[in-house]
């Protein structure tokens, strides 16, 4: 099938992708966001700094990522210093920023990085995508802008705003569509300007032609070639694959502290929140007495049982409903599988999960109060 065929427009439109190209490039250059982690006159990324923001950037808005980029690169400035660290420090710095998995996947690749690679990572496409957690977006992203490569760096800020150019209306949840879009991509690429023409698409997916609501089209540098525009479709287009609903769960959170400690234990090591640490977390909604019941099946007993009210998480596929409670407890030892932790490593090695987070604001005045008065 040709590639207008697969994208669903006239062949014509694939014509003369160059001046698109050459208008956004100059945009880019006017309008680009200064990040930490972006080139300028007088800084140029390392490819490992390039990878670290990409994967953070993964799911996660700028403003939200440069803290974590931050304090990241100042803790572990390389391949070495990350295939080195403790799973503890990875998982602190990671904490907030979701999808654990992303940041013990970066730990694997640096591992293979230091054992194959001479711990440089690999100035080759296709190699970088043999290392785990790099797919296809993060190794053309690495690629052409940390070497210069021209391939290109196909997301979802990619896929939209070409399909708006374009007028496509062919269905991204056919992987043979992205695919084409990817190599429309490249074909757009200036051979000397691979990288800063996968940023400055990105950018205009980010900052001009939204995901959610009104596109800035007066703003845009295709405001003039632009099929979504001129026949104003955008609404439409991209065609997205029908969400599945996700699955809600009802759930019960207890904050239990002892002698100024949280009680916690891990999530088991595969699935949602793998192998994190979580307080009490138990099925379904439970009443005072069998959430006070529970405790005193562990060998406590909740005094001060007090409700800290109801809040949502939403991960891809489940959505949690929590309705969280507090109380402290005489010591107990901690049953199989739970640990207690002080307030000294909740602030410096343990990686709470943001799902938590509504229930938090609490923890101090609660260690505080644990504590054996007198
Ligand atoms: S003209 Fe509007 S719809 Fe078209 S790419 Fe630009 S912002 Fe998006």
């Amino acid at each position: 099938m040709e590639l207008h065929e697969r994208l669903e427009i006239p062949p014509e439109r694939l014509g003369g992708l160059g001046r698109p190209a050459a208008l956004l490039l100059d945009w880019y250059h006017q309008n680009k966001r200064e990040m930490p982690w972006r080139g300028t006159d007088t800084f140029t990324p390392t490819p490992y700094q390039v990878w670290v923001s990409e994967i953070m950037l993964q799911q996660t808005r700028v403003e939200a990522v440069r803290g974590y980029y931050s304090r990241f690169i100042s803790q572990l400035p390389d391949v070495a210093a990350l295939a080195a660290a403790p799973e503890d420090q990875l998982l602190k710095l990671w904490e907030g920023l979701g999808y654990y998995n992303r940041v013990r996947n970066m730990q694997k690749a640096a591992r293979v990085v230091m054992e194959q690679h001479g711990s440089a990572l690999p100035a080759d496409y296709h190699a970088l995508q043999q290392l785990p957690g790099i797919g296809v977006y993060t190794a053309g992203a690495i690629a052409s802008i940390a070497f210069g490569i021209p391939v290109p760096a196909p997301d979802g800020n990619v896929y939209r705003v070409l399909t708006r150019l374009l007028g496509s209306s062919a269905g991204l949840g056919d992987s043979k569509v992205k695919k084409a879009l990817a190599q429309v991509a490249a074909s757009m690429i200036p051979p000397k300007a691979p990288g800063d023409f996968n940023q400055a698409l990105m950018e205009l997916g980010a900052i001009v032609c939204l995901p959610n609501g009104a596109p800035l089209c007066n703003a845009c540098p295709w405001s003039n070639l632009c099929v979504a525009r001129r026949e104003s479709i955008w609404q439409t287009i991209p065609l997205l694959p029908e969400k599945k609903p996700r699955r809600v769960e009802e759930r019960t959170i207890l904050l239990i502290a002892s002698g100024g400690k949280l009680l916690l234990s891990r999530r088991p090591a595969k699935g949602l929140l793998a192998g994190l640490p979580e307080p009490l977390n138990l099925e379904g909604y439970r009443e005072p007495e069998q959430v006070a019941a529970c405790v005193e099946e562990m060998g406590g007993r909740a005094q001060g049982l007090h409700p800290l009210g109801k809040a949502t998480h939403i991960f891809s596929h489940v959505e949690w409903q929590m309705e969280g409670f507090s109380a402290s407890s005489p010591l107990f030892d901690p049953p199989p599988g739970f640990f207690w932790a002080t307030a000294a490593d909740l602030k410096e090695t343990v990686a709470l999960p943001s799902a938590f987070r509504a229930f938090w604001g609490e923890v101090d005045t609660l260690l505080q109060n644990s504590l054996p008065q007198g």
